[in-house]
């Protein structure tokens, strides 16, 4: 097992990443992009992770997560790490993967 470091841009993109852990801490040292230390485990098969990076006030797609917050060196901005449904568009049309069981996407039913 081993602690890794990965950065997500504050781009306002979805960002995929292949994990094979938890993650397990959120924060930056650089004013326009976020850090997340997670778990590795070399014997584990990746799992696809869906990330970006939202402004304080800014809308949220129903379903997606809090992964953590970060506060800026300069104090200037709190960026916060958000996870949507891997599988999902991406398109934010809050119509989610459509699968039935989804922890992300059940609270929004059915495919409209
Ligand atoms: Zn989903």
């Amino acid at each position: 097992m081993n602690v890794y470091r990965h950065t997500v841009a504050a781009d306002g993109e979805w960002h995929t990443l292949h994990l094979t852990g938890m993650i397990i801490h959120v924060a930056t040292r650089h004013e326009h992009m976020v850090e997340l230390w997670s778990i590795h485990h070399d014997d584990r098969p990746t799992m696809k992770r869906r990330l970006r990076v939202y402004r304080t006030g800014q809308y949220v797609p129903e379903g997606c997560q809090i992964v953590g917050s970060a506060i800026t060196p300069t104090g200037m901005y709190v960026w916060h790490l958000i996870e949507g449904c891997p599988e999902d568009t991406g398109e934010d049309d809050g119509a989610g993967c459509g699968r039935i069981i989804c922890t992300f996407c059940a609270p929004l039913g059915p495919k409209r």
